[in-house]
């Protein structure tokens, strides 16, 4: 049942004429529903109260400043729209979020990871105002209770909103052991297509250092443990000008004989099995993509690196940001995950 259904089965025509009944006291907020009544009493003993009054109040959600949330949001983001439509998906959910989760399993996968993604960041807001993580911890119970994040494969997207999810995949594919874990952690941490790995793995690295134009790679050490690959390939519409990686997975990676499709094929189908079916070798460029995207290099940095930019500013970032560029990829990606 979609969402519509099921408001129709409850007697409203619309989204919003539930929400006016709702708030209005004409709807009961849990009625006949056990499982969101623990909630709630949850919210009583864990002492969650009312942001506006400091009170504390089963309904502490309505009183949820819009404009506020956002301010602290633009603070952290880096990718602005994204903080603004995560505010507009608590405008829009916190209400049902806490009386009536159930109505969100019906909806698509892509929308539950905006919902779960902005529930969650609500949460963190949250604590940083009222120094209280009980909410974050309540808000993850009602998403995992109520299989919110269940069957969220978004294979056809580049833009991921579960950061969590993201998370929680990386770590999983990232277990894999071998020459093949080597395969896979390359992926992730080059973000390189399937094609480029192998290309990274059987092209020559050139001895000069600065200003040759030959076709072997080219190599940059950085003292923070990270190496720039430039690669300069450009194949039909795909390009890919450069890439970062820890150093010393650079070398594993090197020293591996054999890295054909044979390889990413048994490395595809390794971290299939190990995500319970969740994860291809694919959805790591996504990943990659997605968590620098977040990071201080912000959009146009990882859209460099993931090859989608003008060839006129990756070279504009090689020349002049490389330095800045490895240190937000460090922290974002080597500090977190490399292990
Ligand atoms: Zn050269």
């Amino acid at each position: 049942m979609n969402l519509n259904q099921r408001l129709k089965s409850d007697g409203f025509k619309t989204f919003s004429e539930f929400v006016h009944a709702y708030i209005s006291g004409r709807y009961p907020a849990y009625e006949n529903n056990e499982q969101v009544e623990k909630l709630l009493n949850r919210i009583r003993e864990k002492g969650i109260t009312d942001p506006l009054t400091g009170e504390f109040s089963l309904t502490f959600y309505r009183n949820f400043d819009a404009e506020d949330m956002l301010k602290d949001l633009m603070n952290k983001y880096v990718y602005k729209k994204h903080a603004k439509d995560l505010v507009r998906y608590c405008e829009r959910y916190l209400e049902i979020f806490f009386t009536k989760p159930q109505l969100i399993q019906s909806e698509s996968g892509h929308k539950r990871a905006w919902i779960c993604d902005a529930m969650r960041k609500f949460g963190m807001y949250y604590d940083r105002k009222m120094h209280n993580p009980e909410l974050k911890i309540l808000i993850e119970e009602i998403i995992k209770r109520f299989e919110l994040n269940k069957k969220m494969r978004i294979h056809d997207r580049v833009w991921l909103t579960d950061e969590k999810f993201i998370e929680t995949m990386v770590h999983k594919a990232l277990e894999i052991d071998g020459d093949i874990g080597v395969i896979i952690k390359f992926a992730f941490f080059s973000g390189l297509r399937g094609e480029e790995i192998m290309y990274a793995h059987e092209t020559p690295v050139c001895d000069s250092l600065t200003g040759c134009n030959c076709d072997k790679l080219h190599i940059a050490h950085k003292k923070n443990g990270v190496s720039i690959i430039v690669l300069n390939r450009i194949v039909g519409q795909k390009h890919s000008y450069f890439t970062i990686i820890p150093t010393i997975l650079w070398n594993y990676f090197r020293s591996i004989t054999k890295v054909t499709k044979e390889e990413r094929i048994i490395a595809h189908r390794m971290i299939k099995s190990h995500t319970n079916g969740k994860v291809t070798l694919m959805d790591l460029r996504k990943f990659h993509y997605n968590i620098l995207c977040r990071s201080e290099m912000g959009e146009v940095g990882a859209e460099v690196l993931a090859g989608r930019a003008k060839s006129i500013s990756a070279k504009h970032y090689l020349i002049n940001e490389l330095d800045k560029m490895s240190q937000q990829y460090s922290k974002s990606m080597l500090e977190p995950y490399y292990k």
